[in-house]
C-alpha cells in the first residue's frame, strides 16, 4: 500500500449563471485534480479549487505545491499509515490548504476502496443522505428575488443569500427575497467579510424580523474580536467563515466565543483529516457545523458530501457547488434531486472519471 506516485491535471466547467459574492465573480470552474497511486493499483482521486481571494491559492501554485513538495514528502508511505502521510504533508510546506486537501481526500478514496466501503461510511456513518442550500449572488433586488423564486420552485428549502454590500441596500434586498418566499423557507445569509462590526450589528439586527436562520462571516476574516462583538451584540446566530481555516484557528474561535456555528471548508482546512479535529472540537464545545465548499467541481464536493453525512454534529450542507455547474465533467459521485445529495453505492468517493475522457 507504498504510495507509488502523486499526478495532477486540470478540470474545467462552465456555471449556469455568474457567481457573485462580495468578494469575487465568477462564470467557470478551473481546478487542479490529483490522483494518488499506490505499489498494489490502488488510485485516488482529490480536487483542488483555486480561490485566490480567499485561500489565497491559484492554480500554479497547487500544482507546484503537490508535485515539488507534497509528492516527495508523501512517496513511498504506506497508505494506510494515514497519520504519517498527513504529517509528512502538512510539514513539508506551509498554508497551500487546498493543494493539501486535495492529497487528502484522493488518500481518504484509496481508503474507502481498500476496505470497501463509502467514505462516509469509513468516516462514520451517520447517515446517507444530506440537503444542501443553494447560493442565491449577490444582484439587483429583482434578479436576486427572480433567482430565489426559481431556487424555491427547484425544490431547494433553504436560500443562502449574499450580502456584505451596502448594508441599508442588503436589508432592501432581504426584504424583497422574504416576501417572494413566503415564512416556509430558511434563509441565512452570507455577508463574505462585507461588513464592518458595528455596521454588522446595525444591518443584522434590522434583518431579525424576516426570520433570519443565520449570518455568516458577517466582518473581515482577520476581525476577530469584531466577529465576537457581533456575536454578542445580536440575538441571530454568526458563522464563521473565512476566519476558519485550520484546527488552530477553530481553537482561538471557539475559546474565545466568537460565534456560534462553524462553517468548514476542505480548501480552507487542508482536508478531511482536519475538519474532522475542527468538528470534533466544535462538539465538544457545543457548537454545530456546516460544511461548505468554494466553487468546485464534484469530485471535491464529493468528498465534503461524505465528510458531513459522516457526522452528526454537521448540521448544515452548503455544498450546492457542483448544482450550479452547467456541464458536469464528473461521472459518478454525488447525484443531486434538487436538493437532496445521495451517493454512489461505491467504495471510496464512488467517482468513476471523467466523462470526456
Ligand atoms: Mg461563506
Amino acid at each position: 500500500m507504498k504510495i507509488k506516485d502523486v499526478r495532477v491535471s486540470r478540470i474545467k466547467a462552465p456555471l449556469k449563471k455568474p457567481f457573485k459574492t462580495a468578494l469575487r465573480t465568477v462564470d467557470f470552474v478551473e481546478d487542479v485534480l490529483v490522483y494518488v497511486e499506490t505499489d498494489d493499483g490502488y488510485i485516488g482521486m482529490g480536487e483542488a479549487a483555486p480561490t485566490a481571494v480567499i485561500t489565497g491559492d491559484i492554480l500554479g501554485s497547487i500544482e507546484d505545491a503537490v508535485m515539488s513538495y507534497i509528492r516527495p514528502a508523501i512517496l513511498g508511505i504506506d497508505v494506510l499509515d494515514t497519520d504519517r502521510v498527513f504529517l509528512a504533508m502538512d510539514r513539508c510546506i506551509l498554508h497551500n490548504p487546498s493543494a493539501k486537501a486535495a492529497v487528502d481526500m484522493a488518500v481518504y478514496d484509496i481508503l474507502g476502496k481498500y476496505y470497501n466501503v463509502p467514505l462516509y461510511r469509513l468516516l462514520g456513518g451517520y447517515t446517507d443522505r444530506i440537503r444542501t442550500d443553494i447560493t442565491i449572488s449577490i444582484n439587483e433586488i429583482d434578479e436576486m428575488v427572480e433567482d430565489s423564486v426559481r431556487a424555491v420552485k427547484e425544490g431547494f428549502d433553504t436560500l443562502k443569500t449574499k450580502v456584505g454590500g451596502d448594508y441599508r441596500k442588503d436589508i432592501e434586498r432581504v426584504k424583497a427575497i422574504r416576501d417572494a418566499v413566503g415564512p416556509d423557507v430558511k434563509i441565512r445569509l452570507d455577508a463574505n467579510q462585507g461588513w464592518r462590526a458595528k455596521d454588522a450589528v446595525r444591518a443584522i439586527n434590522a434583518l431579525e424580523r424576516y426570520d433570519i436562520e443565520l449570518v455568516e462571516q458577517p466582518v473581515p476574516a482577520w476581525d476577530v474580536e469584531g466577529l465576537a462583538e457581533v456575536t454578542r451584540a445580536v440575538s441571530v446566530p454568526v458563522m464563521a467563515d473565512e476566519a476558519l481555516f485550520t484546527p488552530n484557528d477553530a481553537i482561538r474561535l471557539i475559546s474565545m466565543r466568537t460565534c456560534d456555528i462553524l462553517n468548514i471548508k476542505l480548501m480552507k482546512a487542508g482536508g478531511i483529516h482536519n475538519a474532522i479535529k475542527i468538528n470534533s472540537m466544535a462538539e465538544a464545545a457545543g457548537i454545530e457545523c456546516m460544511v461548505g465548499s468554494m466553487m468546485e467541481c464534484k469530485v471535491s464536493v464529493t468528498a465534503a458530501a461524505h465528510f458531513a453525512a459522516s457526522t452528526h454534529n454537521v448540521t448544515r450542507l452548503d455544498l450546492d457547488a457542483a448544482y450550479l455547474l452547467a456541464e458536469d465533467p464528473v461521472a459518478g459521485g454525488i447525484r443531486y434531486d434538487g436538493p437532496d445529495i445521495s451517493f454512489e453505492a461505491g467504495p471510496g468517493l464512488g467517482i468513476e472519471g471523467l466523462k470526456c475522457c
